[in-house]
């Protein structure tokens, strides 16, 4: 037997109508040089129309892929809802990575659209060989103090002589929505394309009270940047809630955090670690004042683990942290650290300080070395899979069947279930709490984002003076990990600035290794791999 409700579509225009009709009066603030600049969702609804009209006019057709290139803002915002509700596809594109890397990146999506902040556009023009850009649209956010690129068009004076009005199309909820490329440890970035349907259900359940528990009455200031996992969906979520958005634009120093924390009363937050090690550092040196957060209640903090005293920092100003864990393949949300009931009062600091436990719909399992799913018994290690409607089912690649790549990243089970293989290693305990204690791919995770240590070895290798070079997270204690260069000489008058300035030269200038150290050889397993393991261990208290 059927049943017999209504098969409505879950898609993004839910949340455009939701915004405009029942939060018009709730507002989107943007911080910029001069202040804070606020738009009601009224306004936003509004414009977001003109930019679709004005999208259409430029020859942006159902599946075109929209760029953006931009902070967090209103504009942002604008263009999270309009590219979508068209049919067009948004791509965010990570401003922190190297011209080389947003190339590719930019030319294998097949970018038509890019929108571009300002303030980036230095950036933005470093970019070599964009084969399939057609149209440029400046947004300025320097308040006035840019000059627009030749031939781009500028945002604002596109959407004034825009329609006001457009006619949204009906769309399937399975069609594509945003994508967002994430750093593979081997080859190129990896394409994440988000349906509309999987967009829809991750903001519902960010809405759920024992997982973000985001609620009408919050102000939500999503630190993470737009250009990574969608801000973590926190937006959408936001809008879907009726709540009024802080965004911090490209100011992201612990004073102008806690300005506009005071400014808009925000009460939830979201950022990787690092943001607020930095705000909890400049309260310590008196630079900023305790008080200036009186109205933030909890902070999501995921992207690497979060440290104990961090956790501890914040419980004393009685803001709490909730620790999240997620990737840009699961949308990105899949796991939160609120304490269950039936966890023993002794065990809650632990218990926060995992990455907690699966979102209703989501599914998690930890398969041994030997390929068996392992007990939930908190020791047994093995690596973490996850199942679910926001969960990536392939990876987007244009020259594979159906567009759908990268198909080693993922298992069936005997029941037909779909497991996403993550790349980190887990225990579970008894309780379903995830703790992630490892991870197989090899990269270095600094402030969020990912450093490729292939891609750094590769470029050491190629300098006439090295032999061997393996390239090892250690631990930071602002930015969680940075990269250290272990360099096996071919040439003993080889200096450690004429490599780094070397990889200088190929890579993000924060991608550089802070050190590099000589070794005699690089470790090797019984099978000839480097053997990091043994460099972890033996670096393992290297202060940088
Ligand atoms: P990304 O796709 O860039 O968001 O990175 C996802 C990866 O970041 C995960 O697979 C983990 O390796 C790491 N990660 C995310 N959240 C956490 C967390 N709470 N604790 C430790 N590692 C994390």
């Amino acid at each position: 037997m059927r049943g017999l409700m209504q098969d409505v579509p879950l898609t993004l225009q839910m949340v455009l109508e939701r915004a405009g009709s029942l939060s018009a009066a709730k507002t989107v603030a943007t911080k910029t040089a001069d202040g804070v600049h606020r738009r009601t969702y009224g306004e936003v609804v509004e414009r977001v129309a003109r930019l679709a009209a004005a999208l259409h006019d430029l020859g942006v057709r159902p599946g075109d892929r929209v760029a953006t290139f931009a902070w967090n803002s209103s504009r942002h915002l604008e263009l999270y809802l309009a590219v979508p509700c068209m049919g067009a596809v948004l791509h965010t594109l990570n401003l922190r990575l190297h011209p080389e890397q947003l190339s590719y990146i930019a030319n294998h999506a097949e970018d038509r659209v890019v929108f571009v902040d300002a303030s980036v556009l230095p950036l933005w023009e470093k970019i070599p060989g964009l084969e399939t850009v057609r149209t440029i649209v400046v947004m300025d956010d320097t308040d006035g103090a840019a000059t627009g690129a030749p031939g781009a068009l500028d945002y604002d004076e596109l959407l004034a002589a825009a329609a006001p009005r457009f006619s949204w199309p009906r769309l399937d909820e399975r069609d594509a929505a945003a994508m967002c490329y994430t750093s593979g440890t081997t080859g190129h970035p990896k394409g994440v394309v988000y349906s509309h349907r999987s967009s829809v259900l991750h903001s519902m359940a960010s809405l759920f009270a024992d997982f973000l528990g985001i609620a009408e009455r919050d102000v939500c200031l999503p630190i993470v940047p737009q250009f990574h996992a969608n801000a973590w969906g926190t937006p959408y979520a936001a809008l879907m809630a009726g709540a009024s958005l802080a965004m911090a634009g490209r100011f992201m120093d612990p004073a102008s955090v806690s300005q506009l924390v005071a400014a808009e009363g925000v009460t939830i937050s979201a950022a990787v670690p690092t943001v607020w090690f930095g705000v909890l550092q400049a309260i310590d040196a008196g630079q900023v004042d305790p008080a200036t957060l009186s109205t933030l209640e909890r902070i999501v903090c995921g992207g690497s683990a979060v440290p104990e005293a961090l956790m501890r920092g914040y419980d004393e100003l009685g803001i709490r942290i909730v620790h999240a864990w997620g990737m840009t393949e699961t949308s990105p949300l899949g796991s939160v650290a609120n304490v269950k009931s039936t966890v023993a009062r002794d065990q809650v600091l632990r218990t926060r300080l995992t990455q907690g436990i699966p979102a209703p719909s989501l599914k998690v399992r930890v398969v041994t070395d030997e390929g068996e799913a392992a007990p939930w018994d908190g020791a047994t290690m093995g690596e973490l899979q996850i199942n679910g409607p926001w969960v990536a089912d392939a990876y987007y690649d244009p020259a594979a069947p159906g567009g759908r790549g990268g198909l080693d990243r993922f298992t069936d089970d005997e029941s037909g279930t779909r497991w996403l293989k993550t790349g980190d290693v887990a225990v579970i305990d008894g309780e379903g709490y995830i703790q992630l204690v490892d991870r197989t791919k090899d990269l270095v995770k600094s402030g969020g984002e990912w450093i490729s240590t292939l891609e750094l070895e590769n470029l050491l290798i190629t300098h006439p003076k090295v032999t061997e070079a393996a390239v090892i997270a250690v631990a930071h204690p602002k930015w969680g990990e940075r990269p250290l260069a272990c360099v096996v000489r071919a040439d003993e008058s080889v200096t450690k600035d004429e490599l780094l300035a070397h990889l200088g030269g190929h890579v993000a200038a924060w991608q550089v290794p802070d050190d590099v150290v000589f070794i005699d050889e690089v470790p090797k397993t019984s099978v000839g791999k480097f053997d990091k393991r043994v460099l972890r261990a033996e670096f393992a208290d290297y202060r940088l």
